[in-house]
């Protein structure tokens, strides 16, 4: 069964989404758990994970109550206050349903471009293996040194890489990109999501073949056990089709082995966060 490893859902509302700007206007509505049904159906995906938009314990508690009504979403990857000393009761009370796999803190808007490396945030961090949760990180390339220094304190705890850290796709930079995303890979508990690739390359004008060669540096970075495919929809909605944005990374999976097929759409996935299904 394939799993779309990153998804969101939200209740819109202009106060609280303000980074939908004016040229996202489409994403100014909601999105919810049966919108999300009918493209995974007609896709061939049976089930997704859901991750924090905002950064609320509110938010992770509503995610979670979506969850239990929807069978197809299979996990929550939520928030908590990673650097307050409340982290460990927030973690413990959401921590109690099963369908939270994993945190994520919305790194890449922090000012401070070491805040993986802030103590209070390493502090948090320490907790999730306590309660069996991994971590999504959320950065651009010029963050990557840092993450990778990051990853290196925790070689327990599972972590995933977002969206390949954003590589600038529109310009066609990609060579300091790579060398981050090769050092990052080097762990081996660090996984990675093929997702939001189709936003970071130009909206109206992208071809897969813009897109490809992010992939080849993927693959031979992380290899076809540590890499899921995920839509990032809503969002990747800007970019083009659901169908369309699974296409690039299915397609380039042509050229691979079934069982790496079936490992980077659905069982990598199904791995890294024990989902059920
Ligand atoms: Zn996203």
């Amino acid at each position: 069964m394939g799993i779309d490893a990153h998804q969101h859902f939200w209740i819109y509302n202009p106060g609280e989404y303000e980074w939908i700007d004016p040229s996202m206007a489409m994403l100014r509505r909601d999105f919810l758990p049966e919108d999300l049904l009918a493209q995974l159906k007609k896709s061939g995906f049976g089930g997704s994970v859901a991750v924090q938009a905002r950064q609320t314990l509110e938010e992770t508690r509503w995610l979670l109550e979506l969850a239990d009504k929807s069978p197809n979403i299979l996990g929550v990857v939520g928030w908590v206050d990673l650097c307050s000393g409340e982290c460990r009761s927030q973690l413990r009370a959401f921590s109690a349903n099963p369908k939270l796999v994993g945190i994520r803190h919305i790194v890449q808007s922090e000012a401070d471009d070491h805040f993986l490396l802030r103590p209070d945030f390493l502090r948090g961090i320490t907790l999730l293996e306590e309660f069996d949760l991994a971590y999504d990180i959320l950065i651009y390339p010029k963050h990557l040194g840092v993450a990778a220094e990051f990853v290196e304190r925790f070689g327990r705890h599972r972590f995933v890489l977002d969206h390949l850290a954003k590589p600038a796709i529109r310009s066609g930079e990609i060579e300091s990109w790579a060398k981050g995303i090769r050092r990052i890979a080097s762990f081996p508990n660090v996984f990675c999501k093929l997702s939001g690739l189709v936003t970071e390359a130009d909206w109206r004008r992208w071809r897969p073949e813009d897109i490809t060669p992010y992939l080849d540096v993927a693959f031979a970075a992380f290899g076809g056990s540590r890499l899921m495919i995920g839509s990032d929809w809503p969002v990747c909605l800007v970019a083009g089709s659901y169908d369309r944005t699974m296409d690039v990374v299915r397609n380039y999976l042509q050229g691979h082995s079934p069982e790496t097929r079936e490992a980077v759409v659905g069982g990598n996935a199904r791995q890294f966060w024990r989902l059920k299904d």
